[in-house]
């Protein structure tokens, strides 16, 4: 190990085989801690820090939440960021499955298997699986119920059934809402959060929802009463902001000069009444500014019955656009009858502890998911669920194969596996052999998650698999095992491509790591820290989770 003399600061070295073998027991132990949240039944995980309890089953989540200290641990919480970066779901199956593959390499390494032979062994059963994934997946057409049970599938648990399905069905509403000539634009749904209120309360709006408290978009503060709600709202976006505008050409005044600058008002009024004759003339109701409005013209706009918001949101002058087809002008002089648009209506609305300005128009290419629960957490989970919910979707629409969950395709995998490695000559076949093993700790750990026996389940599962039912799995509700396409327990194939591809990449790595060296300082490169997922584009009020909770898995 040349490299060790370059490193500063070495403080102590594990060679070979002790730090394989630490590196998977730590693997191992996150995987137990994540195992009873698998499935339907999973059991919520107490998250306990800084003065807040979370309760939750989410396995993303919780590896999201936790200070993992093992180095190793990291490497297999790794798994479950990709896992739910690349697709919103299945997190929990990959730490599950790269835990039991790791058990695995652990039993062949102590009868002598070297490292490299289990590496290469996971890699040809990979390849061997996924090329297996779309022969056992069907291929329908895609449609709404189709959708509606993939996404049921991967939230139940988290809710009960009633809720679970309406949020299963405001997923795909806000999905297909989002569906363009070419393809989805996720930038198309906004979603907020209001803590207050019931699940049931969450709605589907055609249209834009402001936040006027944490968006800089407001109303324009005057002392006339604005209305609360304009129907058959015409609108108008200026892009810039709305003072006057050309100094050079106003006449020149000198302020010490009373008379001067009464002139000045006089020329500023003048100028602003123009302003909205142009814009009383096109019948403009809702006026949005990007910038600030001088508060002169605020009074004549509030005078003319024009409901004003000034320092609208960049992001949110476009979704104006297309929730309105109204085109954003630089100033007041270019309107015409095509730059203003149009909503069926525009109302304010409190809801929990904020304003909100509605712009509702059903024509309207933007949509918004507005999120209700009676707490924060109810809330911040939700909006999880949904933005999760939607990346299932644009993966399985990608895509659009679906397989049979509740174990069934790990059973179904697991038995071709052991077919295919009896033509395996060399000691791969017993590597090939122990993928199959670990496979079966899917539906193992449903069962047992379920109260249902685990090693009668996998029995009768490899039996009615060997009588050809390739799509029979454990229905953890009913405890019993039989087709999941006609329970509706289903997942796109994407989410298995993923799924086995993090959980052996996270294995592989470990298994690689052929020493551990501790250093004093932090090495140059090192991450401060994982910010799963939230890329998506779709959410508007994102509140990122507090992170750092002192509550560390060790091994
Ligand atoms: P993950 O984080 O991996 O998505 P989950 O806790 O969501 O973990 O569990 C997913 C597993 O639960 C999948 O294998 C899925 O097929 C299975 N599953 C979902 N609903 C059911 C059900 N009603 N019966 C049996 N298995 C189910
Ligand atoms: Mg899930």
């Amino acid at each position: 190990m040349s490299q060790v003399n370059t490193i500063a600061n070495v403080t102590d070295e594990i060679d070979g085989d002790e730090a394989v073998h630490q590196n998977i027991s730590a693997g191992v132990a996150l995987a137990d801690v994540l195992q009873t949240t698998l499935g339907p039944n999973g059991r919520d995980k107490m998250l306990v820090g800084d003065g807040q309890v979370v309760l939750t089953n989410d396995g993303a989540s919780i590896v999201d939440r936790i200070d993992i200290e093992s180095p190793a641990a990291k490497l297999v919480s790794e798994v479950a960021h990709s896992q739910g970066g690349d697709i919103g779901d299945g997190a929990t199956s990959a730490i599950v499955l790269a835990g039991a593959l790791l058990r695995e390499a652990n039993e062949l390494l102590e009868d002598g298997f070297h490292p490299t032979t289990i590496v290469n062994g996971y890699a040809e059963a990979v390849t061997r699986m996924q090329s297996r994934l779309a022969d056992i997946a069907t291929w329908e057409n895609p449609d709404d119920e189709m959708r509606r049970q993939i996404v049921e599938t991967s939230i139940t648990g988290r809710w009960d059934a009633e809720r679970t399905a309406f949020l299963a069905d405001l997923a795909v509403r806000g999905y297909q809402a989002a569906q363009s000539n070419d393809g989805p634009r996720l930038e198309n749904v906004t979603i907020h959060g209001i803590a207050g209120g019931e699940t049931a309360d969450s709605e589907l709006l055609d249209g834009l929802v402001i936040d006027t408290d944490r968006s800089s978009t407001s109303l324009s503060d005057v002392p006339a009463p604005l209305p609360k709600r304009v129907e058959g709202a015409r609108v108008a976006i200026v892009d810039d902001e709305l003072t006057i505008q050309t100094p050079e050409s106003a006449p020149q005044f000198s302020i010490e000069d009373v008379n001067d600058r009464q002139r000045l008002q006089t020329f500023e009024t003048d100028e602003y009444e123009r302003y909205v004759d142009t814009l009383t003339t096109h019948d403009v109701d809702v006026l949005f500014c990007q910038k600030s409005i001088d508060d002169r013209l605020k009074a004549l706009l509030a005078q003319a019955g024009i409901l004003a918001f000034e320092r609208t949101r960049q992001d949110e002058v476009h979704k104006l656009q297309r929730a309105t087809g109204a085109s954003p002008i630089m100033r007041l002089g270019e309107l015409n009858v095509s730059a203003v648009g149009h909503a069926h209506v525009i109302e304010r609305r409190t809801l929990g502890p904020s304003e909100f300005t509605l712009v509702r128009d059903s024509a309207s290419t933007q949509v918004s998911l507005l999120l209700r629960g009676g707490t924060d957490h109810v809330v911040d989970e939700t909006e999880r669920i949904i933005v999760d919910a939607i990346d299932l979707l644009v993966s399985f629409d990608a895509s659009p194969g679906v397989l049979p969950g509740g174990g069934a395709t790990e059973v179904a995998l697991a038995a071709d596996l052991r077919t295919w490695s009896r033509g395996i000559g060399d000691r791969t076949q017993i590597v090939v052999n122990a993928v199959a093993d670990a496979l079966e700790t899917i539906p193992r750990t449903l069962a047992r998650n379920a109260g249902h026996d685990p090693i009668e389940t996998l029995l009768e599962l490899r039996h009615r698999h060997d009588d050809g039912d390739a799509t029979v799995g454990i229905d953890v509700g009913t405890g019993e095992v039989t087709d999941m396409y006609s329970r509706g327990i289903v997942a796109p194939i994407r989410l298995n491509e993923r799924l086995l591809a993090n959980a052996t990449g996270g294995v592989t790595s470990i298994l690689r790591i052929d020493g551990i060296i501790h250093v004093d300082e932090p090495m140059h490169g090192e991450e401060d820290g994982h910010d799963h997922d939230h890329e998506h584009g779709v959410g508007g009020g994102f509140q990122s989770d507090p992170h750092g909770y002192p509550w560390a898995i060790g091994h």
